[in-house]
């Protein structure tokens, strides 16, 4: 099914290896709030090192502007691994120029270098050939482990992969496998669930699934969308004009399911005034929030009958907890359901978390943006780029 090598294929003994990581993890104060993608890249990293490589380790970390700001530091998660992984790290502050080389030179087997946030270059998001061969030029293997990544073709990605055998790590591999076989050969019924506030980028997703899925449940900012396209008054609910159009064209497809009830408030707001109501008209002034018990219980019956469920996207607005019960409701649906369970992007992933029900979901992905694109039958370009297996 994965049609690319991974570590496994290749030896790395007493080799430098170049590890693409997804740690883009979110910081507050300097520190890492949550580690879930540093744990998640431990196996592949503890594999290199056991088969004796030493590790150069880069990723990128929010949306610096191409140039170094100290908000974005790679240090703080290069802390976290290093406590992690019982290892002393060496960090360095730069990605590419006289510094990197130089440690990456003096590097050791068994030793880990972590590299600085590779946004700080402008050559990272634009694929330059010349940071993809400096980068490179740092190692004689590449590992490509960053699935949340894996949808852009940058530099540390798509670029540095031309120079040096490239190929996967353990996390991207799991990630692929468990997505792939979901799309391509899953156990039905297949039940897709979609939210969120945007539904211009799932249009795509949603187009692929009514093809390759059973059900398609819908809720979020994004059903609002469809009850424009249906003609209904929405009062001051989110919706995007420009997609009204794409929604229309996709109803009446007995695939598709809507909220039967949703939540209202009377401002976008926790304190507001709140209330359910069947599907139907919303009055002005008012906005839906979240999806409405008889929904959770009408989803939940499809994701208990599923044999294999993919979630992406809240249901509601759960940061504000008056509009969480759609989407907590629902992640103990998931939760409890027999079915082979995915749940991607990080807010459905949060509000996993936050149930404490992580460990009933079969796989939680590390990646929204990529987890989408395999859901729309879009191959990876950082995928595509790995030596395929022969
Ligand atoms: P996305 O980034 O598209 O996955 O959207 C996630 C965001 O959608 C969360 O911050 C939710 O608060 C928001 N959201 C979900 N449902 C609604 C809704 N009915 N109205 C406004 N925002 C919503």
């Amino acid at each position: 099914m994965f049609n690319k090598k991974t570590i496994r294929d290749i030896d790395v003994n007493g080799k430098r290896v170049l590890v693409r990581v997804d740690f883009n993890v979110p910081l507050k104060d300097g520190r890492v709030t949550d580690d879930t993608r540093i744990r998640a890249a431990l196996p592949t990293l503890k594999a290199l090192l056991d088969a004796g490589a030493a590790l150069i380790l880069c990723s990128h970390l929010g949306r610096p502007k191409g140039q170094p700001d100290p908000a974005y530091s790679l240090e703080p998660a290069a802390d976290l691994l290093a406590n992690r992984l019982k290892a002393t790290n060496t960090f360095v502050p730069d990605l590419v120029g006289p510094k990197a080389q130089a440690a990456a030179a003096a590097l050791q087997p068994g030793r880990v270098l972590v590299l600085e946030n590779t946004r700080f270059h402008p050559g990272e998001t634009k694929n330059d050939p010349e940071l993809s061969k400096q980068l490179a030029a740092l190692a004689e293997v590449f590992v490509n482990d960053a699935f949340g990544s894996a949808h852009r073709a940058h530099a540390s990605t798509v670029g540095v992969a031309a120079h040096l055998p490239a190929v996967a790590g353990l996390l991207m591999e799991k990630e692929i496998q468990y997505l792939g076989q979901a799309v391509a050969k899953p156990k039905r019924p297949f039940v897709a669930i979609l939210g969120g506030a945007k539904i211009s980028d799932k249009i795509g997703v949603i187009r692929n699934l009514l093809v390759k899925a059973d059900s398609i449940l819908i809720g979020g900012g994004m059903a609002n969308t469809f009850f424009k396209a249906q003609g209904l008054p929405i009062g001051d609910s989110l919706f995007e004009p420009d997609a009204v159009e794409s929604a229309r064209t996709l109803l009446g497809n007995p695939k598709l399911h809507l909220p039967l009830d949703v939540v209202v408030a009377s401002a976008f707001d926790n304190e507001a005034e709140f209330r359910t109501l069947a599907t139907g008209p919303v009055q002005q002034g008012w906005r839906i929030l979240d999806i409405g018990p008889e929904t959770v219980r009408n989803f939940g019956r499809m994701v208990q009958a599923a044999g294999t469920v993919v979630w992406n996207g809240p249901m509601g607005v759960f940061e504000m907890s008056n509009y969480a019960n759609g989407t907590l409701g629902l992640a103990q649906a998931v939760a409890a359901s027999p079915a082979i369970t995915i749940v991607g992007g990080g807010d459905s992933a949060a509000a996993i978390q936050q149930s404490g029900l992580a460990d009933k979901i079969t796989h939680i992905s590390t990646g929204g943006g990529a987890s989408l694109e395999m859901l729309e039958g879009l191959e990876l370009p950082g995928v595509a780029a790995l030596l395929d297996k022969v």
